[in-house]
């Protein structure tokens, strides 16, 4: 039976949860708030299928015989807003839903908390748009998924690499009506943080409650510095990735979960049929794309999402690129983040210090974030803006 002895060897995906036929296995949560199976012995029946299909202790199969790559942008703006990039996965979704399919995906429930769950009609894919950087619950969703491929139904699973591949291992049957979606990851943060973070914001910006959160709004400076985005009824807040706690968290490694620091999914060969994710390089890759609304890398893996490719090209503005430009540069198809020297120290404090305390410990609004903020504010919207920022940073390192 599984049994997590070291955390790098459990990416959460919840393919042991899920194929338990005694339902021994919960999902608990640690003390960094991530999620990791634990078993019920009194239950257990020692059948060995949550070894089985672990997809962190079993060997990976790629087999992606005949990939393309393209870069691409939705026609439709409003979809394109909604969406971290170019409105890729909304289209696939599309075309599941005319399908009578079911789609399922990662969102928010009234506390924010990110869970994946489905829908089966086009209003309701909005809640799927835009990425979450946390870790999505997956709940019952592998069941699910299963259920509704055994009864026929077309079905696309959106989600990381590490979910797409437990949801295959949990599976153990090449579906003919099954279309997976992942996105390249960096990493996923600790839902624990984002609660924290939540309860900080509604001290510092002295709200209630908040009607939305976004980790990549485009609204006030585009795409290429999309800003942490938290709406109230009297109040919105934007803050780019020098400047946002949450952010910072995530991108210095503090907030990570560690099988991330370890990542076996960082491949551009994968399981999936579609593997997006961001192209901010697009002026250099087609100049005629770039217009900072956002653009998603597709890679398309094999036969069948060729043909879902070639059916919804029209939604699309876009080119065809090679293998070779698609995935080169893309550090996260490749490396891992190495966690911070301050992690450990972070997550003992974050039961320990008040929500004010704790962000103000590791992300003080010191001068060199005030600089940058002052900075992106004057120039972001005009093309000197990165090349000031560098300049700044070194000035500020010296
Ligand atoms: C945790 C995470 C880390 C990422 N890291 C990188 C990166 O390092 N570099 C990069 O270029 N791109 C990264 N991406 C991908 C990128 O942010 C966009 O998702 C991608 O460009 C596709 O955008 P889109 O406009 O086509 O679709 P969008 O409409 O933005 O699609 C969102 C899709 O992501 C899924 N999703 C959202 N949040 C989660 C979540 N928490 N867990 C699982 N699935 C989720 C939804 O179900 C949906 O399928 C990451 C995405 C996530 C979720
Ligand atoms: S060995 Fe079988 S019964 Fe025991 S926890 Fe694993 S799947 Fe469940
Ligand atoms: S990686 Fe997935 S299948 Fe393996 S132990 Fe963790 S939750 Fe279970
Ligand atoms: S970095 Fe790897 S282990 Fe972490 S969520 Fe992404 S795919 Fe899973």
């Amino acid at each position: 039976m599984i049994d997590i002895k070291e955390k790098s060897k459990c990416c959460g995906c919840t393919a042991c949860k899920n194929i338990c036929p005694v339902n021994a296995i919960k999902m608990i949560e640690d003390d960094e708030g991530f999620l990791y199976p634990k078993v019920d012995q009194k239950i257990c029946i020692n059948c060995g299928l949550c070894e089985k299909v672990c997809p962190i202790t079993n060997k990976l199969n790629l087999k992606n015989e005949m990939q393309k790559a393209y870069v691409v942008n939705n026609k439709d703006d409003q979809v394109r807003m909604e969406s971290t990039s170019g409105g890729a996965f909304t289209a696939i979704a599309e075309y599941v839903i005319s399908k009578n399919g079911v789609v399922f995906g990662a969102t928010f429930d009234d506390e924010f908390y990110v869970h994946h769950t489905y829908v089966e009609n086009k209003e309701e894919l909005g809640k799927f748009r835009g990425s979450k950087y946390v870790q999505s619950d997956v709940k019952e969703c592998f069941k699910e998924t299963k259920n509704f491929l055994d009864s026929g139904r077309l079905v696309c699973f959106s989600g990381t690499p590490c979910q797409i591949q437990g949801l295959k291992k949990y599976l153990q049957y090449e579906y003919e009506n099954l279309i997976t979606v992942d996105v390249v990851c960096r990493a996923v943060p600790s839902p624990l943080v984002l609660k924290k973070y939540i309860e900080y914001q509604k001290i510092k910006l002295n709200v209630d409650k908040f009607n939305a959160i976004a980790f990549r709004n485009k609204e006030k400076y585009g795409y290429k510095y999309s800003t942490m985005t938290l709406k109230s009824d009297n109040n919105s807040y934007y803050q780019g990735v020098e400047t946002d706690p949450y952010l910072r968290a995530f991108f210095k490694n503090y907030s990570d979960r560690p099988a991330c620091f370890d990542c076996k999914f960082r491949n551009p060969n994968r399981v999936s049929d579609f593997t997006i994710w961001d192209c901010f390089t697009i002026g250099e890759i087609c100049k005629e794309l770039d217009d900072n609304k956002g653009t998603t890398r597709v890679i398309v893996h094999n036969k069948k999402a060729i043909e879902i490719f070639n059916e919804i090209k029209n939604k699309f503005n876009y080119e065809e690129i090679s293998m070779d430009v698609a995935t080169n540069n893309v550090k996260e198809l490749k490396t891992a983040p190495i966690p911070n020297e301050k992690r450990n120290e972070f997550f003992n404090d974050i039961r320990i210090l008040p929500p004010d305390k704790f962000f103000e410990k590791y992300f003080p609004d010191s001068i060199k974030v005030k600089v940058e903020r002052r900075i992106r504010k004057i120039f972001v919207h005009t093309t000197l803006y990165n090349k000031l920022k560098k300049v700044a940073k070194k000035l500020i390192n010296k």
